[in-house]
């Protein structure tokens, strides 16, 4: 296991920002994780363990061990009559590894394309995207428990997920996935469920023209580029805060203040609305707004932006004004989705 000294983290998060780790290990084979632990807890330091940090805020210099996610591999791992299996390495891109499902005839995971970061960070948060989450497709995963010193094979049950939730975020230092494996079906059907993907397939449903996994892919790809700025271009980290889950009562009152309100059935069953974040931030007058080297990203409120030498520190204090803003204004409080180091 190679491990670097007093490293810079610049470049391993999407906003950019520059901060150290005393020790920067990386992680290319799965015996390096409980090795990493170990080194960590021979020393009394603190470690954490990051993937693509495409869901990170990184306020501060990391002390201890950090370790960077990059175990390899994917395969077919096993099929029946309905569905095939596939597993993949927690260090394999999660858009490359999506592009070469598809490419190998296998649909499914094609609404969650372009998210940036690694198959092993997916079931962190329960990705989601396009009217499809991470725990609709995952079949379980392998994982080292740094409690028991064990390995062990979690369930999509026992992940217990919900909306960008799951056992992984309630016990953050508690395992650290290796691989996952997804269930695809065979009989593929197109997920059309996100409103502008139906819109934008309408005409060829209503011909009943055929649609393939590659279109869905392509699809989302070209509507999230005209969506989001490029990490590499522009440091962010994607949807900067959670849309909030209101009861329908709160929906009611909100609703009758403001007949324009973006909101939508939090679940089927009916209740609770999911607000849209990012309408609630641009009602603010926040979208475009620069504050130093940070700011709010100009075609999409919801994200928030480094234009470049900015840091965690600044980010925070600008994402604090919003939520404070955001609250006077509408009595709702924004949650922070990506994780902090401060
Ligand atoms: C432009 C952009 C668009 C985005 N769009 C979406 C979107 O549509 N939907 C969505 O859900 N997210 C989205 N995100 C957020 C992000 O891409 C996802 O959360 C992604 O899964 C994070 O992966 P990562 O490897 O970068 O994780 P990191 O940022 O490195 O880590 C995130 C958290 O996961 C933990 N972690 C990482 N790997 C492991 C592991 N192997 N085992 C245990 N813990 C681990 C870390 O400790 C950390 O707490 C977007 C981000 C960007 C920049």
């Amino acid at each position: 296991m190679k491990i670097d000294l007093h490293a810079t983290l610049r470049a391993h998060n999407t906003f950019g920002f520059d901060v150290s780790a005393d020790y920067l290990a990386y992680l290319t084979e799965a015996n390096d994780i409980p090795l990493f632990i170990q080194k960590a807890e021979e020393q009394q330091a603190p470690w954490q363990v990051f993937g693509g940090g495409s869901n990170l805020v990184l306020a501060a210099d990391l002390q201890g061990y950090t370790g960077l996610m990059q175990i390899k591999g994917r395969r077919l791992h096993d099929q029946t009559d309905t569905h095939v299996f596939i597993e993949a390495k927690a260090g394999e891109d999660w858009h490359d590894f999506v592009d070469w499902t598809l490419e190998q005839g296998y649909g499914g995971l094609e609404n969650l394309a372009l998210i940036p970061g690694t198959v092993g960070a997916t079931p962190i948060q329960n990705i989601g995207a396009y009217g499809l989450e991470l725990s609709q497709v995952m079949d379980s995963l392998e994982a080292f428990d740094t409690k028991t010193k064990k390995w062990v094979k979690l369930t999509v049950a026992q992940c217990q997920f919900s909306y960008r939730h799951s056992i992984f975020k309630n016990d953050p230092k508690r395992y650290i996935v290796s691989s996952v494996c997804f269930k695809l079906p065979k009989l593929w059907q197109p997920n059309l469920t996100y409103a502008e993907l139906a819109k934008a397939f309408a005409d060829k449903v209503e011909k009943k023209q055929k649609i393939t996994p590659r279109d869905i892919f392509d699809k989302v790809c070209e509507i999230r580029s005209a969506k989001l700025p490029n990490p590499k271009i522009l440091g962010n980290s994607g949807s900067f805060f959670h849309n909030p889950i209101v009861t329908s009562d709160q929906h009611q009152e909100l609703k009758n203040r403001y007949p324009n309100l973006v909101a939508y059935p939090a679940n089927l069953t009916g209740g609770d609305w999911k607000l849209a974040a990012g309408w609630l931030i641009d009602q603010c007058g926040f979208k475009g707004y620069q504050s130093g080297r940070v700011g709010v990203y100009e075609k999409q409120a919801l994200v928030l932006v480094n234009h470049g030498g900015g840091t965690g520190k600044e980010l925070l204090a600008l994402a604090q004004q919003i939520q404070v803003k955001v609250f006077d204004t509408f009595q709702v409080q924004l949650t922070i989705e990506p994780v902090i180091y401060s």
